[in-house]
């Protein structure tokens, strides 16, 4: 069995108690690893480590230069390593291995783009009025919490890290307890990079509610950076805004439209509909869960995305044959299952899939893909995340009842919609309430664009110059230049 230490201070440690917690591989049940299931205390630790190598230095006083080095040592490193990570990343998580390479491949240009930024950190001259001067100095926030999630686990890591380094910040990565594999392997080629002082990065593993809480309840952490669970986010603020009012990003959950009017490419559109709902296992916080078909052709967009839903190979993500592979985990296979169980129960129609898959499949956490046709958006497979293959297909009859079921959801995470009409693809673009609206596609992501949500779906913008200014805070200085004495008005 392979254990992996964590990594808190520059060393490689297990942890005050040594306490080990089991990781597994979803496509098997096996267990396949073991890592610390770290304290508060190995935590606190940690948060000291951050704090000194924030307030001691020498990290804040690299140069922009020095820090986009280290930042392109990162890449370099893990470009070399891509197969290998690549290979884990599905071993870990489940997902199918091409989409892992994709991810291995986003994560080096993450740290390239921001390795880019450390050298365009500036602010401005602000033209006030009188005989002096200001200008505003961008300086790293600090130590930070970075908290994420299990379905891009070493992406959403690349995503928080490599914006923070650049900044000049310190900081702890908590990664999450399914999935901290890919995360240690990037501790040991951090550790490798001389340049990189002990205690700027530490990644410490364990359970969300002990040290993940920690973290953003600590007073000596000025920010933590979340991508999760919308309900974990309000914990999270809770935990700011009960401790020392640290800065809180926040990157949650969604229930993204995905509108088709009638005189959309067909299909293309089809196959847009499927990838954008079920790409990932459907464990997408932007999944295109509510499909949104104009009645003229929903009949016959269901019938196509049921011929074309039959064609997905499901199965273990390293044979290279299978699009979808098993979902994260025995109980949230379970409660993807609650919620195929739940609209039969409301009255939408299944119309594909949804069963649990057996034979060679049984010990791995497989589900088969599910259509629900004829969803209302009251029901709560339309209204709430499930963060699985599941589909809920909605009709509506015209552009104002497509807007108004769009933003019809707490959620404002992500969007897309399809027709040839610019001028409609634009108005509706307009209307929809989302941090992220896609015309013709779902899901590109790129590491040069925001990402991020309206409504509960998150606060602040990552990636982007946002994902620099998310880890700078602003210095206004005033020089007075007026030599005349000074006295009260
Ligand atoms: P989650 O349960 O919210 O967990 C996210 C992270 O928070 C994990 O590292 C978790 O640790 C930790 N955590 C749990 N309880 C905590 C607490 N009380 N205090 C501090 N940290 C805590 O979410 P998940 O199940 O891993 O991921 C699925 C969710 O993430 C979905 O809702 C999805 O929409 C969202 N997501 C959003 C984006 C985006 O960009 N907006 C991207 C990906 C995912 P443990 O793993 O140890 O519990
Ligand atoms: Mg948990």
């Amino acid at each position: 069995m392979k254990t992996y230490p964590m990594y808190v201070a520059g060393e490689f440690t297990a942890g005050v108690t040594t306490q080990m917690m089991d990781i597994y591989n979803p496509a098997t049940g096996e267990v396949i690893a073991q890592v610390p299931q770290a304290t508060r205390q190995d935590m606190e630790r940690a948060i000291e480590a951050a704090r000194n190598a924030f307030d001691r230095g020498p990290w804040r006083n690299f140069t922009g230069q020095q820090r986009g080095r280290v930042l392109f040592k990162i890449a370099d490193a893990l470009r070399k390593e891509a197969a290998r990570l690549a290979e884990l990343e599905t071993v870990n998580m489940g997902k199918p291995l091409t989409e892992s390479e994709y991810d291995v491949a986003d994560a080096v240009t993450c740290f390239e783009y921001f390795g880019g930024w450390a050298t365009k950190i500036f602010g401005e001259v602000n033209p006030i009025p009188d005989n002096a001067m200001s200008f505003t100095l961008k300086e790293p926030v600090g130590v930070c919490g970075l908290i994420i999630p299990w379905n891009y686990p070493l992406l959403m890591a690349a995503w928080k890290l490599a914006p923070a380094l650049a900044a000049g910040c310190t900081m702890i990565l908590k990664p999450a307890e399914a999935t901290p594999l890919t995360v240690l392997e990037l501790a040991k080629i951090l550790d490798a990079i001389e340049e990189l002082p002990k205690g700027v990065v530490n990644i410490v593993t364990g359970l969300g509610e002990e040290v993940g809480a920690a973290l953003s309840a600590s007073h000596k952490v000025d920010k933590v950076a979340f991508t999760g669970s919308t309900e974990v986010g309000r914990l999270i603020m809770q935990a700011a805004a009960k401790s020392n009012i640290k800065k809180v990003t926040l990157e949650l959950g969604g229930k993204s439209p995905n509108i088709f009017f009638s005189d959309a490419d067909f299909t293309p559109a089809v196959e847009g509909a499927l990838f954008g709902c079920f790409v990932n296992q459907g464990e997408v916080c932007s999944a295109g869960s509510r499909i949104l078909v104009q009645e003229t052709i929903y009949d016959k967009f269901v019938e196509a995305m049921i011929e074309k839903t039959k064609t997905i190979h499901i199965g273990p993500g390293l044979d290279r044959s299978n699009k979808l592979g098993p979902l994260i985990s025995e109980e949230h296979l379970q409660r993807v299952e609650g919620y195929v169980e739940k609209g039969k129960k409301e009255g939408a129609r299944l119309v594909y899939g949804g069963k649990r898959l057996g034979g060679n499949l049984a010990k791995g956490y497989f589900l088969e893909p599910a259509i629900f046709a004829h969803v209302t958006n009251a029901m709560a497979i339309a209204q709430e995340e499930i963060f699985g293959p599941v589909a809920s297909v909605i009709p509506f009859k015209d552009e104002e009842e497509a807007v108004r079921l769009a933003n019809d959801t707490p959620y404002g995470l992500a969007g897309a919609v399809w027709t040839r009409d610019i001028f409609k693809a634009f108005r509706v673009v307009r209307a929809v309430r989302a941090g992220i609206l896609w015309v013709n596609h779902m899901q590109p992501t790129y590491v040069e664009a925001p990402w991020g949500g309206y409504k509960q779906s998150g606060i602040g913008r990552e990636l982007g110059r946002y994902g620099i200014e998310n880890f700078l805070e602003a210095k206004q200085v005033y020089i007075n230049l007026s030599e005349a004495p000074l006295g009260w008005y």
